[in-house]
């Protein structure tokens, strides 16, 4: 299985889209919304805003390596 670096974030306020690279290193616990400029979070149980607003996980938890 090929980890996927790419994931398209939506923001859960305004419901804009932007594709987004992924870090393999760092997980990204915030991220500005480049249209209303809100900080998104993760949601509860999610590692990174990746999880829970991107189309994909992010790459430790493609990979099975857990939270990071
Ligand atoms: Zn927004």
């Amino acid at each position: 299985m090929k980890t996927v670096l790419k994931s398209i974030i939506t923001c859960p306020n305004c419901g804009f889209q932007k594709e987004e690279e992924m870090p393999t290193t760092a997980c990204h616990f915030f991220y500005e919304c480049n249209s209303c400029k809100t900080i998104l979070k993760p949601k509860e149980g999610d590692c990174c805003v990746f999880c829970s607003y991107g189309t994909v996980d992010c790459p430790p938890i493609q990979e099975n390596k857990g939270c990071c």
